[in-house]
């Protein structure tokens, strides 16, 4: 299930230049186990109450990098089914089919 009020955030520029330089503010590794990461996460999960709010959606305080199985174990939480090969909780928590890495 797509959630259409973030889908104008993550196509804007402003967000991508953002995560771009949160990825190299972090120097692209995984910020709870080291490894190469995959997603910038919003520690703040993004809603359509914030998604206006720059101090939610491009404040570097309300970012993690992480990898895809600290991200999947972040939305997915210990208790669900491993998420199958090829596919990942994206920024939303929606599942979807992995295609490329976002950078
Ligand atoms: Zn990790
Ligand atoms: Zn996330």
């Amino acid at each position: 299930m797509a959630r259409d009020f973030a889908k104008a955030f993550y196509n804007s520029k402003e967000w991508q230049h953002c995560r771009d330089a949160y990825i190299e503010h972090v120097h692209g590794l995984c910020e709870r186990c080291h490894r190469p990461g995959w997603i910038v996460h919003h520690k703040c999960y993004l809603t359509p109450a914030n998604i206006e709010d720059p101090d939610v959606t491009l404040n570097f305080d309300n970012l993690e990098y992480l990898c895809q199985d600290c991200h999947n174990l972040e939305h997915g939480g210990m208790d669900q089914k491993p998420v199958k090969d090829g596919l990942f909780f994206d920024e939303n928590g929606d599942l979807r089919q992995v295609k490329a890495p976002p950078f």
